[in-house]
């Protein structure tokens, strides 16, 4: 049972592999984008672990769960129970906080409830998420939004003429029938004709039957203003349609900081209650280090167990490198690589054994000195008996494995095979990408470009930023690095398009575009592919839209059915008419050379580039090759794509610009050491076009290549946000004080 024993997995590109993994031992797999890494690790081996866990649920959760993709594998032995720590963020609700996540706050509620005075209660009396200690202005929430009139109506116009300029209220909206049959208002009157009667009936009115609807009216429908209808279905609950509505609420809705609680989100009697003149808002406040000074000032007394159990909770944190965050902080704001830290963290303070970690890339977002911290925390993982899978592309972290898995020789079709078994020291022999990565000797850029004017930035003091006044050289590439935490997003994020807004940011943030949209709408190439079958078939456009004519009638296009497992997250399935295509059967018989549209909603960029007219394809096609993208298939839903994918592809769309300032959030997240080559080659093209690149970025290898650079530092919360070090590679690798030139020094060598 010391072996987790795979025999012949053959899930989306893997070759019928199989293979021995060391229980109790740090594996990693490596390999380009596309070799087979997930398929692996997260759909062989993570999705059958949880499909054997789910095997013994009871026969009603069973029942549900049986759908549940079974992976393709003839046999996997000695599986343990899997955890599974992704770069998923931590729920997005304004109701979790570091503090509820990490349960510290929960300790601190105990701790209240004991030693504070007066006493007010028991320890769910400190909750705001509890009615009794609440806020009751903003019930917990710390803020209150409130309908802004003035944007949401159009007073010029009539409710027909679409006055309340909001989507669902438009003309043709079910919402707005709901006024216009309501028998309440002239639907032809300007607004700024309305009396002050009717305007309250519009604006204020609460949930009524009317009066005198109109015919078209249903019985049972109520009447309810438009102020508080929308406070119903957008403000007071977390909703599908509150995410698509994102941008519309935005522009009619103010937020602002609840002025009964000052954003405390408790109510007055809990808050008076205080250790040490303090409240247990204000010690949410406080930072996670200034914090742990404060508990240890508590003389211990009989609480010494509450004060300890707390203490080791903080301590986890520092040690993982997280001491500037606060508990208050929403963890809806952390960056995924924050989030996975605190995961991590939670992970450590539990006392099971025997499990089976697997972790997706724990590099994104971290410094290099960041990654010292999370390399210790892996260790101790597997140090209490666990055993841990990480996919993982860092060459930091792929130095800690005690056996590395390498996948390849390439992406799609042309991997899915092992390359390489073995210890890090001999990585580099092998006949792989990445054994040849190893083995290159590291460079760096001795003749960088100078700069065509500055960017300035004037005491930026947003959040830890310190004052700081910086110029960044216009017309090069520019790299912002520094530790997690140290203000790098902030200044270029936050700050710098303050005083130049006509800066693009190209972040990791997941497309607006419907569920609908994939690869080649994103490319603008569908209706090229659309007129390709039209003409060659002599049928309609329409039929080979999967919005239109064509769709498949089970699915309405989408190839998959929901699920609704009630008490977990919703999953999907291939549909069973279309089998996954999203078309009418009978649409899949016409073809353009030897395929139909569903093949080619399965072929790989690269394969499109040789089977689709070099006039209409090849620009946007070749742009995808260059991104290191090619193993992308061309029917891949937009919202299936990882953060580093998204991301690379906004940037095809940048190309055609000159004298652009574009920011990057770390753009080398996901991709093999080997792809960043060909991202910098990109960069150098945007470059030479004229525009400004402003890189963060933690990579060692896309570092060394900078023009200028720019490092945030020392530390990260309150101890950083100074500017440690601007200026050439050559000067940084001289630099004594900042972290970033240690870590590059000991890279290149
Ligand atoms: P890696 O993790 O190494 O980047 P993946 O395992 O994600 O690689 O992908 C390996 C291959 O399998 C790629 O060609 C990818 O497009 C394909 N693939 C991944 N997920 C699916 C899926 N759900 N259906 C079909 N093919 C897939
Ligand atoms: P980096 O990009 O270098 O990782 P950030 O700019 O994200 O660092 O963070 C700098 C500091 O600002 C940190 O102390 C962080 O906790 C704080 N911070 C970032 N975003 C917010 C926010 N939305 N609210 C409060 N503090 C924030
Ligand atoms: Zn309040
Ligand atoms: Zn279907």
């Amino acid at each position: 049972m010391k072996e987790i024993i795979i025999t012949h997995a053959r899930q989306n590109n893997l070759k019928n592999i199989s293979l021995r993994i060391p229980k109790n031992k740090i594996t990693v797999f490596t390999g380009v984008s596309g070799s087979g890494k997930s398929s692996l690790v997260f759909e062989t081996i993570g999705a059958e672990a949880q499909r054997q866990i789910n095997e013994t649920q009871n026969s009603f959760i069973r029942n549900r769960l049986q759908h549940f993709g079974v992976p393709n594998v003839d046999k996997i032995e000695n599986l343990n129970v899997p955890f599974i720590i992704n770069q998923k963020r931590l729920g997005g609700n304004a109701r979790s906080t570091v503090g509820t996540a990490t349960d510290i706050y929960a300790s601190l509620r105990l701790l209240f409830s004991r030693i504070g005075k007066p006493f007010v209660g028991y320890s769910n009396v400190f909750s705001f998420n509890n009615p009794q200690g609440m806020c009751p202005a903003c019930e917990g929430l710390g803020y209150v939004q409130t309908v802004n009139i003035d944007c949401l109506f159009d007073k010029n116009k009539s409710l027909n003429e679409g006055a309340i300029q909001f989507p669902t209220f438009q003309p043709g909206g079910w919402r707005l029938s709901r006024y216009i049959h309501s028998g309440y208002f002239d639907n032809d009157k300007k607004l700024k004709d309305f009396t002050q009667d009717e305007w309250e009936l519009l604006l204020n009115a609460e949930e009524h039957t009317p009066r005198n609807p109109s015919e078209e009216w249903g019985k049972t429908v109520k009447y309810t203003g438009v102020i508080p209808r929308i406070e119903k279905s957008f403000l007071k609950k977390d909703s599908k349609e509150n995410l698509t509505r994102k941008e519309t609420l935005k522009r009619v809705i103010t937020t602002k900081e609840c002025p009964s609680c000052k954003g405390q989100r408790l109510n007055s009697k809990v808050l008076s209650c205080k250790i040490n003149g303090k409240n247990i808002a204000g010690c949410t406040a406080l930072s996670i280090d200034d914090l742990l000074s404060f508990i240890q000032e508590i003389p211990a007394g009989s609480y010494a167990s509450v004060i300890q159990e707390l203490e080791k909770k903080l301590l986890s944190l520092i040690d993982i490198g997280l001491q500037y965050l606060t508990l208050d902080r929403q963890t809806d704001t952390l960056s995924g690589g924050e989030s996975q830290r605190i995961k991590m963290v939670k992970q450590l303070g539990n006392s099971l054994v025997d499990l089976l970690y697997i972790f997706d890339e724990p590099s994104i977002g971290l410094h290099p000195k960041d990654i010292d911290h999370i390399v210790d925390i892996i260790r101790k993982i597997r140090d209490k008996g666990n055993t841990v899978l990480i996919v993982e592309h860092d060459p930091d972290l792929i130095k800690i494995a005690d056996l590395i898995i390498d996948m390849g020789p390439d992406s799609g079709k042309n991997g899915g095979e092992i390359m390489y078994q073995g210890t890090f020291r001999n990585l580099k022999n092998a006949k792989s990408k990445t054994g040849s990565y190893f083995s290159k000797a590291r460079t760096y850029n001795k003749s960088p470009r100078s700069a065509k004017g500055y960017l300035e930035i004037k005491n930026g003091h947003l959040y830890n930023l310190k004052n700081i006044s910086v110029r960044i050289p216009k017309g090069i590439m520019n790299v912002v690095t520094g530790v997690a935490g140290s203000g790098k997003s902030t200044l270029i994020n936050k700050v710098l398009p303050l005083s130049y807004p006509e800066i693009t940011v190209i972040d990791q943030s997941v497309f607006t575009a419907s569920s609908r949209s994939n690869l080649l709408t994103y490319l603008n190439l569908s209706d090229k592919v659309r007129k390709l079958f039209s003409t060659t078939n002599n049928v309609s456009e329409k039929l080979f839209s999967r919005n239109g004519e064509g769709a498949c009638p089970n699915c309405r296009g989408l190839g998959v059915e929901k699920i609704d497992l009630a008490f977990m997250d919703d999953i999907e399935q291939p549909c069973e008419v279309c089998h996954g295509s999203g078309f009418k059967p009978e649409v899949l018989q016409y073809q353009y050379k030897d395929k139909n549209i569903a093949d080619i909603m399965n072929m790989t960029v690269l394969e499109a580039l040789s089977f689709f007219p070099k006039s209409d394809f090849e620009h946007e096609l070749s742009l995808m090759i260059k991104l290191g993208l090619d193993y992308l298939t061309l029917g891949q839903r937009l919202d299936s794509f990882s953060g580093g994918e998204r991301q690379r592809l906004k940037l095809t769309k940048e190309l055609h610009h000159t004298d652009k300032i574009i920011v990057l959030d770390e753009p080398s997240t996901g991709l093999h050491p080997i792809d960043n080559e060909k991202l910098l080659s990109f960069f150098d093209e945007l470059v030479r076009q004229g525009n400004t690149l402003i890189v963060i970025e933690h990579n060692l290898d896309i570092i060394a290549q900078a023009d200028w650079i720019i490092d945030i530092g020392p530390g990260a919360g309150k101890s950083g946000g100074t500017i440690v070090f601007e200026g050439t590679v050559e000067n940084l690798l001289s630099d004594k004080h900042s972290a970033t030139s240690a870590y590059l020094k000991k890279h290149l060598n």
